[in-house]
């Protein structure tokens, strides 16, 4: 999309973006800069105006003399913060999504339900200009909330992004579809109406909290033989802490997000 990469290209901060400002105890804080408005730091201030027109990555200096360092932030810090409706999927989980449901410039991919809009940011923007997503959701304040993340990252909700109000597992018309996202409690039964609306070739993918739930999946997969290459995995990041001679890993992790069960849509072989 223009914007976006106009967006992720330009150099320099401009009205309405999201900005981080983190002090050297690495805090975090944020602001959407605003002509004329002031940011407020224990009785200091910084004029939104002297960020505008800088470029990302500058250091500035309250009234006070605290210095901040001032940084856009990329997608994975900005789904980390926004504002929540549903659980969102974790970065570490999106990352790997992106690769084993192998989302490409130029892809259709329908996705539900939407949540809070994390994974479709980075659908929208794996996808690019060329490419499409639909997002389902059943629930309206959802939805609604979502679609103020996407806007608030990106500037606007992007041309390449259809929502549809709806409970998926009603059906759904799309049909040619390269990829098949799902984030909701019974993808099971959504299996065969994604066999008839995947391209042969395509892939469904789905995450899902417990495991009882990925058997139950891979079950019904297995039982359409349509699909095939079916394989389920979790993924574990472990951050490690390294400052001088204290080099270990974190004491603290995300233990447990879900499973991803992937599957890819066939033809039946004929009789031999
Ligand atoms: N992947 C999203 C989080 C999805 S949470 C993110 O990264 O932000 C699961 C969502 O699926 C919830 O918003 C829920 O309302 C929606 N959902 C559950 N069942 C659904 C259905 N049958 N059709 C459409 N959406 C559904």
């Amino acid at each position: 999309m223009s914007h976006m990469t106009a967006r992720q290209g330009m150099k320099l901060f401009e009205e309405g973006e999201l900005v981080h400002l983190i002090d050297r105890k690495e805090r975090t804080y944020y602001l959407q800069l605003k002509y004329d408005a002031r940011f407020q730091h224990s009785g200091e201030f910084l004029a939104h105006n002297d960020l505008i027109g800088q470029p990302d990555g500058t250091t500035v200096t309250l009234t006070g003399g605290t210095r901040l360092l001032a940084l856009r932030p990329t997608l994975s810090e900005y789904i980390l913060m926004m504002p929540r409706g549903a659980q969102i999927l974790y970065p570490k989980d999106i990352a790997l999504i992106l690769l084993w449901a192998d989302i490409y410039p130029g892809a259709t991919v329908l996705e539900a339900g939407i949540g809070s809009g994390a994974l479709t940011l980075a659908l929208v923007r794996a996808v690019g200009e060329t490419g499409q997503v639909i997002s389902y959701e059943v629930r309206e304040d959802f939805l609604r909330r979502a679609e103020k993340n996407i806007e608030t990252f990106l500037g606007k909700l992007p041309p390449n992004l259809m929502t549809r109000l709806l409970d998926i597992y009603e059906g759904f018309e799309e049909r040619q579809l390269d990829r098949i996202l799902l984030d909701l409690p019974e993808p099971w039964r959504i299996v065969e109406m994604a066999g008839d609306a995947l391209r042969p070739g395509g892939i469904m993918l789905s995450f899902l909290p417990t495991i009882l739930q990925s058997s139950q999946l891979t079950e019904a997969l297995y039982r359409d033989s349509r699909f095939t290459r079916i394989e389920t995995f979790e993924t574990l990041l472990r951050p490690w802490h390294i400052e001088g001679r204290s080099v270990r890993p974190d004491h603290r992790m995300v233990a447990h997000s879900g499973f991803i069960t992937v599957a890819r849509r066939v033809l039946p072989a004929p009789p031999s």
